[in-house]
């Protein structure tokens, strides 16, 4: 059986070590050129966290090791507030778990490596996929001064936020269904460099946030010293990347809001002048598959904003699923693939919603005391009642319990936990009232 994929981003690169493992012989097709000569992952972001679900994707594969080797463990968040006073949160009442900031580039580079293992894979680059020929099925390629076709039994659009394949099964499946939303927030990424001796100018292990309420930095600590910044702002409004774009604007709104970063950052205005402010898109489609003939993984079925930190860790699961489905059907791809489909969906539409939510999180109530006062709550509870308590953070990061049960779940705690509070206070308040009527 033959597959051709689209896209060797991070999941197309995974997902064709997982089908050559099986044996399927496997065309990969991504439109740029090969990132081991030294091309540049444009337009997104420089480093990213993987945890638990990500970790576990490339385990399976045996790679997690050479993966992680550059990998640097944030233990939690750093919050930096206007006057530069700094509040530290573990992530998890166990200090060991943490999230892992790894470099795009060079994640990338090992997963296609692992899938090329396989001699019955085949990755092609500088192939753009224009179009899908569903029934057939088959790919329609460019190449600088080609034009090229794909045949396989199977075309999977691994081809991200914007997906070609994804597309094609728009334009060609009645009934497909398809909904994209914007946030009106825009990002741009930053950088601060190491210090003069190589070193990190900020805490290494920690994952860094300047929450301002409306908007936000966020900066994720790089294996060179370094430290990539992301600021997500608004596009539109009165302070906004469209209204601040001379060097003074720039400077002013940076020494406003970040005045103990600015100095660490001495690239700052050509950093914001030059790197592309990106679009944060989620998207929802369905079905994620056509028969037995194409099939939709990663981004491409799934885009959402990455304020969970989720994004790839959710695209890597897909993968191992995929894999179980391909395993359990090995005569019936449509049912595999149906199968896949039933799995992930509900789980991510579930995580869509909580990545909305968690922006609201990070950029606004990490600043305040009752967030902090909740966290410690929930590591109190969490290790008062272990396996029993879970918070949602947990759950999502450090567990692989499926991302609409881990909601659901985090929901009905937070009921019972309110519900106690206030029979707690209902209890006190009674129990003050009866004792001043003994008196
Ligand atoms: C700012 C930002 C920060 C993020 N941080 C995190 C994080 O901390 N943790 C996390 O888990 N996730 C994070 N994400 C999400 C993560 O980047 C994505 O979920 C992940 O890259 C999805 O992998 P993918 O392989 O599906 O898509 P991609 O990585 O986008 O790969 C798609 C590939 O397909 C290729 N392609 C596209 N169109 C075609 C075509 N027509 N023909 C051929 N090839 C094509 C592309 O060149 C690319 O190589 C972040 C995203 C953003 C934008």
């Amino acid at each position: 059986m033959k597959f051709v994929l689209i896209g060797s981003g991070l999941a197309g690169g995974l997902l064709a070590a997982y089908l050559g493992r099986r044996g399927y012989d496997v065309d990969l097709y991504e439109r740029r050129a090969d990132p081991r000569e030294g091309n540049i992952v444009g337009g997104r972001s420089i480093n990213l966290a993987i945890s638990t679900r990500g970790i576990h994707a490339l385990e399976q594969i045996g790679i997690a090791d050479e993966a992680l080797q550059h990998a640097i463990p944030m233990r939690g968040r750093m919050i930096h507030d206007k006057s530069g006073a700094l509040h530290f949160t573990p992530y998890d009442v166990d200090p060991k778990k943490c999230i892992n900031s790894i470099g795009r580039a060079a994640l990338n580079t090992t997963v296609i490596e692992a899938a090329q293992r396989y001699s019955n894979v085949r990755v092609h680059f500088n192939h753009k996929c224009t179009d899908i020929d569903l029934e057939a099925p088959t790919a329609h390629l460019e190449t600088e001064d080609a034009k090229v076709t794909g045949h396989g039994d199977a075309v999977i659009g691994v081809d991200g936020a914007f997906s070609a394949v994804r597309k094609s099964m728009q334009l060609k499946i009645a009934n497909f269904q398809y909904d994209e939303s914007y946030l009106a927030h825009g990002y741009k990424e930053l950088t601060i460099p190491p210090g003069p001796d190589g070193s990190w100018r900020m805490e290494k292990n920690a994952l860094h946030i300047w929450p301002r309420k409306s908007f936000m930095m966020i900066a994720l600590p790089n294996p060179d010293g370094s430290f990539t910044c992301t600021l997500f702002w608004e596009f539109e409004g009165l302070r906004s990347f469209a209204t601040t774009q001379s060097d003074d604007d720039v400077r002013r709104f940076f020494d406003e809001e970040f005045p103990d970063a600015v100095p660490l950052m001495p690239t700052l205005l050509e950093d914001f002048r030059e790197n592309p402010t990106g679009s944060l898109v989620t998207v929802r489609c369905a079905p994620w598959f056509y028969r037995d003939k194409v099939c939709l993984l990663g981004d491409a079925a799934h885009a959402v904003v990455p304020f969970y930190g989720q994004g790839m860790n959710a695209a890597f699961e897909d993968c191992v699923v995929l894999d179980e489905c391909l395993e359990k059907f090995p005569d019936n791809r449509q049912r595999a693939f149906s199968e896949y489909f039933s799995r992930r969906k509900e789980n991510a539409d579930a995580l869509a919603d909580l990545a909305i939510g968690n922006f609201i999180e990070m950029r606004d109530k990490t600043a305040s005391k009752t967030f902090r006062a909740k966290k410690k709550l929930d590591h109190l509870l969490e290790a008062a009642l272990p396996g029993t308590y879970l918070p949602l953070y947990t759950m999502v990061t450090f567990t692989r319990i499926p991302y609409a049960q881990a909601a659901q779940r985090a929901r009905l705690q937070d009921r019972i936990v309110y519900a106690a509070l206030i029979a707690t206070v209902i209890i006190i308040v009674s129990l003050l009232i009866i004792s001043s009527h003994a008196e």
